[in-house]
């Protein structure tokens, strides 16, 4: 049976679907022995302890936003899909202040499309297997903010056309230009990159040292990591 239905696959087709497929990421994988929350149990645990820990959908959270989720795609740095579905989930609070953002934007004819949200641990670690530099990818010794649900990846687009605004870089450019202090920027788009970020914290949120996209969530280091896969998130435990 299995080499009948492999006589009727092109070859094309069956390298079509090995390029596409998410990489095959160990589930459980835990080198570095930290506190990672890996069964639905554990979560749901934690989510009766204390309702912010809940991992809300984003799409659920913020009718209509956009999402650009690229690790569910080839076009990432690592050129290999990683997610096996484009979803985004946050912690509650994380969630609640994005909405946040999100109606203060509309007043300015503005809307905010996510890149990344929660990546569970073993996305970090085939990250860190691609790309061994901790200034762009977290180190898997300490695990992600990401991997805490706590984390954002986004840009700002035209309410009306969906148009990104100018920004520095594209998401994921691991250059200076990332740098959310690069200087040599014409003035629109520094004034872009000022008001992000002026938004941003007043909604409780701050970025970082090398990615102008990237926004910890205030708080992050109270959750757990974790590195539960979407599809069990998806189910609302
Ligand atoms: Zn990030």
């Amino acid at each position: 049976m299995k080499s009948a239905t492999l006589l009727l696959c092109p070859i094309w087709l069956i390298l079509l679907s090995a390029s596409c497929s998410p990489v095959n990421q160990k589930k459980g994988e835990n080198p570095y022995n930290l506190d990672l929350v890996q069964t639905k149990e554990v979560y749901s645990a934690l989510v009766a302890q204390n309702p912010n820990n809940r991992m809300v959908d984003l799409e659920k959270a913020i009718p209509g936003i956009t999402l650009d989720i690229r690790y569910a795609t080839v076009n990432n740095f690592t050129g290999k899909v990683i997610y096996t579905e484009p979803k985004a989930f946050a912690r509650k609070p994380v969630a609640d202040a994005l909405k946040k953002v999100q109606d203060s934007l509309a007043t300015h004819h503005l809307a905010l499309k996510i890149y990344d949200a929660y990546r569970p641990y073993a996305a970090s670690l085939t990250f860190y297997k691609v790309y061994p530099d901790t200034s762009f990818v977290a180190d898997p010794k300490k695990g992600s903010r990401h991997n805490r649900g706590c984390a954002i990846d986004l840009t700002l687009i035209e309410l009306q056309s969906g148009k990104e605004i100018p920004m520095p870089s594209t998401f994921d450019d691991f250059t200076a230009r990332a740098h959310p202090d690069y200087p040599n920027l014409p003035d629109t788009v520094l004034a872009n990159r000022k008001f992000l970020f002026g938004i941003m914290e007043h909604f409780g949120f701050k970025h970082i040292l090398s990615e102008w996209w990237h926004f910890d969530y205030n708080g992050w280091s109270g959750y757990k990591l974790m590195d539960l896969p979407f599809e069990d998130l998806k189910r609302d435990i």
